[in-house]
């Protein structure tokens, strides 16, 4: 079996972590899981993990290859997807065969986050949306912030935190509501 990404090494077997074989490619470090090994160590493994948050520092970069891989075993395209959840990099998994190709540090990234037991709904339709939403959050975030400038928004988001845990908190919003007018 051929690496998608490099096209030079072979991707031989190795247990990434307990239960879990995988095969890896020794030129570019990527991963490949087939899908019933994936599910396989899933079962076994239990318990969902909570997910933690993002370190600050010291994750390893990954490579995030470009999208139009095929699959190492049934040659179909793969379907590439955001992970999200602070995860800066996607995920490519084959639709006929369910396999999924970890680019170098990807799998590590996750494991590292808690999130390599929740690989199999980054492909869903509720995940992806999931991350629409946030960057649609976040772009808005980011253009309010540039209308109001620092000060202001800076204003806003202190006022919008003590409003948030106010006890009369519908007091006062019904309060800016009618000045408004
Ligand atoms: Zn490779
Ligand atoms: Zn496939």
């Amino acid at each position: 079996m051929k690496c998608p990404v490099c096209k030079k090494g072979s991707l031989e077997s190795e247990d990434v972590i307990e239960g879990l074989k995988t095969k890896a490619c020794r030129l570019c470090d990527g991963r490949w899981i087939q899908s019933f090994q994936y599910w396989k160590w899933l079962d076994k493994h239990g318990q969902k993990l909570q997910e933690l948050p993002a370190a600050e520092a010291g994750e390893s970069p990954c490579d995030d290859s470009p999208a139009g891989k095929l699959c190492p075993e049934c040659g179909h395209f793969l379907t590439q997807r955001k992970v999200g959840h602070g995860a800066d990099f996607h995920l490519d998994r084959c639709n006929c065969c369910g396999g999924i190709w970890f680019d170098k540090n990807e799998w590590e990234t996750l494991h590292s986050r808690n999130l390599h037991d929740k690989v199999h709904f980054v492909f869903s339709a509720a995940w992806q949306k999931q991350i629409r939403d946030e960057e649609s959050s976040e772009t808005f975030e980011k253009r309010l912030q540039s209308i109001l400038g620092p000060d202001d928004y800076g204003k806003l988001k202190e006022t919008t935190v003590w409003i948030a845990d106010h006890p009369h908190k519908s007091m006062i919003l019904s309060y800016i509501m009618d000045k408004k007018t």
